[in-house]
């Protein structure tokens, strides 16, 4: 199978790491389960200047090295890989974050999984000039039988596969969402994620 996983807060515990750098960078305390948007500017009440600082933070190469680990996020990708299936990162950081990603990727043992920067947020406003590894047009061409996802923002980049099957890492930010059809799933986490992809 073919099968794509999402990285912020499905491999690794990214809005914690948020969470802990607004209070540091601007004494805003908004605990993880307070994380209520996607959009992080509103999840922490940020203005334009903030938000931007803020990202530019979060993506430099000492902060993505120091996200924990999804507790049985390599595991099961690991599994998988074992088993022949073909795994992608895809992941909406830009390009420029790729080295420490795939730095992280590998100390955490997925060095045979593959990552793929695509512009899924229209994010470049925050890091000048920013490119990614995949551009649309190819990322259409890719298939998938699978994907695992946290952000109903990314949601529109699997209408064109209508078999796929998505299975939705349960976070404060998606608890609210309407899923569009019957293939989504809602996982709580990576062990029942290998569950329903065993079922399938
Ligand atoms: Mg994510």
């Amino acid at each position: 199978m073919k099968i794509y996983v999402d990285y912020d807060d499905c491999l690794c515990e990214t809005a914690r790491s948020f969470s802990r750098i607004a209070v540091e960078m601007f004494g805003k305390n908004v605990p993880y389960e307070d994380i209520k948007y996607f959009e992080l500017d509103r999840s922490f009440d940020l203005d334009e200047e903030q938000y931007e600082r803020f990202m530019m933070r979060g993506h430099e190469p000492e902060i993505l090295l120091s996200y924990e680990e999804t507790p049985g996020a390599s595991d099961v990708i690991n599994g998988w890989i074992s088993r022949g299936h073909d795994i992608s990162v895809i992941t909406g950081r830009p390009y420029s974050s790729y080295e420490p990603s795939r730095q992280w990727l590998d100390d955490h043992g997925l060095q045979k999984a593959k990552l793929y920067c695509l512009n899924k947020y229209g994010r470049d406003s925050f890091i000048r000039n920013s490119d990614f590894s995949l551009e649309l047009e190819d990322y259409y061409k890719m298939d998938f039988d699978i994907a695992v996802e946290d952000s109903p923002k990314a949601f529109r980049f699997f209408e064109h596969l209508p078999e796929l099957k998505v299975l939705v890492f349960d976070r404060p930010w998606n608890r609210e969402c309407v899923f569009p059809n019957s293939n989504y799933t809602r996982c709580c986490d990576w062990a029942s994620i290998r569950n329903a992809v065993n079922r399938n």
